[in-house]
């Protein structure tokens, strides 16, 4: 058993205290001279294997920029990881529970040390200010401490609570599924990232990592920082490469036994829909674990603290620019107080100042060209379906830096079935919404086919334990802004279609990565 303090959530830096923003300056600059430009190759069965083409990682924040580039897997580079990564699975699952959890607590030390230089990593390659990236690393380090902890209780025979029945010993034991892959997104690279690898690792699986195509920097930092913990070959296979072609082969494949996704709705259904099509000499129905997209509607009714209420509709609708599956994306006021809430809202928001990450800017750029042409085209519809109460402008500039830019916007009187109601848009664009009551505010907020996040701002004791049993979320907030889920305070992750409920950071998670097996022997 590891002889560790009970889990601890990380706290977050206190970036309104001048030496915590000169600390983090001095690592931007650190950055600048040692991981801008550079390149990160494949990492298959312990070695590094480079290809003839790459991925380019680009800021966001100043286009001209090229980040630095990692390897571009090829089908071949696919298979061999997978090939390699059953052979590491042989002696990996025979490891004892403590001695795998170990190495993410090691991790997660060298990740405190190196705390900034992820952060200040991300400000360049995805354009996170420094509170976004703070929280993302700490929450990183979060999945690392967490699930070393919790694999403890996966550990031995008789793990899980059977009856005592006369004559016979019973009892379960927790044995890890094989090889997998984890297919994640660029909006939470370090901690979405690492907590996708993390978990099924230290139940004793081996893992095939596919990056997001914008973010693969911060990805290289983090494998970097396992190997150096001591993983052994071929635990974790770093396959940086497009989701389309080496994504899709090992969804494919046969030999693949579970897939980690958190990503669009769109590419999740798509996975879904292929990990159930059995292959010739496929021996096992893969399992699928999913964290899509969301459409989340934070309430705000006549008893509630308007100006709370207020504060929590713009810390989530604009922190890192509304790119967050977690994010307020609709407002939903009662006609009562609607005209004062969103007045204050425009208002409070009008304040938010656009430019980099590195600048430390509350608004910075959306992370690549496909999604500002996207978020455009919401913001061409914007007028059609509602009000422009702010923004509406893609300026595609900042502080003379040409970047995907896209102004902090508001649209107000939004119908409920409306397009901009209902698709998740993942920029900094907000549907507010105008309910006649409380009870007509709740059925707007569950009108989405997604079911992630929501929020209910009120002093209504009845309605809150209403929205506790009627709001269907995954995660519910009341009083407070609707992102920032805390490992293990706040096990994350939505169901209809926004997953399958999973929940990341909560206390049954590895049971993902894991299957059951019951032995009895008869005395
Ligand atoms: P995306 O679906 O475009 O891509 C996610 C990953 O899937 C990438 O690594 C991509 O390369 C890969 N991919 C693409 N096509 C593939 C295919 N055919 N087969 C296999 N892999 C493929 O998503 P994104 O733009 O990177 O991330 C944003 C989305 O993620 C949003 O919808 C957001 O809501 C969601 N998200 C959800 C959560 C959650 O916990 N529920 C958390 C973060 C992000």
């Amino acid at each position: 058993m590891i002889k560790v303090q009970e889990y601890r959530p990380q706290s977050f830096t206190d970036f309104t205290k001048e030496e915590n923003v000169k600390a983090y300056q001095e690592a931007l600059t650190k950055v600048r001279k040692e991981l801008v430009g550079k390149h990160y190759p494949l990492i298959i069965d312990g070695k590094e294997v480079d290809t003839a083409e790459k991925l380019t990682s680009i800021n966001p924040c100043d286009t001209a920029e090229v980040v630095g580039t990692t390897a571009k897997a090829t089908i071949q580079d696919a298979e061999n990881a997978l090939q390699g990564a059953w052979k590491a699975f042989e002696s990996w699952k025979k490891w004892d529970m403590d001695a795998r959890a170990r190495i993410l607590l090691k991790a997660a030390a060298i990740l405190k040390r190196r705390r900034l230089e992820a952060c200040a990593l991300m400000s360049i390659e995805v354009g996170k200010n420094y509170a976004e990236a703070d929280v993302e690393v700490a929450e990183a380090i979060d999945f690392l401490e967490y699930y070393a902890r919790s694999a403890m209780k996966y550990a031995g025979f008789g793990s899980s609570e059977t009856t005592w029945f006369e004559g016979e010993e019973n009892g379960l034991m927790s044995i890890p599924l094989g090889v997998g892959v984890s297919i994640s997104p660029w909006n939470f690279p370090c901690a979405i990232f690492i907590g996708m690898a993390a978990a099924p690792i230290v139940a004793g699986n081996c893992v095939i990592v596919k990056p997001a195509e914008d973010a693969g920097l911060i990805a290289g930092f983090m494998v970097d920082i396992m190997r150096e913990a001591g993983l052994p070959a071929g635990v974790l296979q770093f396959l940086p490469g497009v989701g389309k072609e080496v994504g899709e082969y090992l969804v494919n494949h046969a030999k693949t036994r579970f897939i980690t996704f958190t990503g669009s709705r769109a590419v999740g259904l798509h996975i879904n829909e292929v990990a159930a099509k059995v292959q010739p000499g496929q021996k096992w129905i893969k399992r699928v674990v999913m964290e899509l997209g969301g459409k989340d509607g934070l309430i705000v009714d006549e008893t509630a603290d308007l100006d709370n209420a207020i504060t929590a509709a713009v810390q989530g609708a604009f922190g890192f620019n509304g790119q967050k599956c977690s994010a307020m994306s609709r407002l939903i006021v009662v006609d009562s107080v609607y005209d004062e809430v969103v007045n204050g809202f425009v208002e409070r928001a009008k304040a938010l100042k656009m430019g980099t990450g590195e600048e430390n800017a509350n608004v910075t750029a959306v992370v690549n060209e496909m999604s500002f042409n996207k978020i455009k085209s919401y913001l061409e519809l914007a007028p059609q379906e509602g009000k422009v109460l702010l923004g509406g402008e893609a300026p595609g500039e900042a502080n003379g830096k040409q970047g995907y830019y896209i102004q902090p916007t508001i649209v107000g009187d939004v119908q409920r079935d409306s397009r901009l109601a209902q698709e998740e848009i993942f920029g900094p664009v907000v549907a507010v919404l105008r309910a006649k009551d409380w009870q007509d505010a709740l059925d707007i907020a569950n009108s989405t086919e997604y079911g992630l996040t929501g929020g209910v701002c009120s002093n209504s004791r009845e309605r809150l334990e209403q929205a506790r049993a009627e709001f269907e979320v995954g995660n519910l907030y009341f009083n407070r802004k609707i992102t920032g889920a805390i490992v293990g305070v706040q096990p994350f992750g939505g169901y209809n279609m926004s997953g399958t409920d999973s929940k990341a950071g909560g206390p049954d998670y590895l049971a993902n990565f894991m299957q059951l097996k019951t032995v009895t022997e008869r005395w």
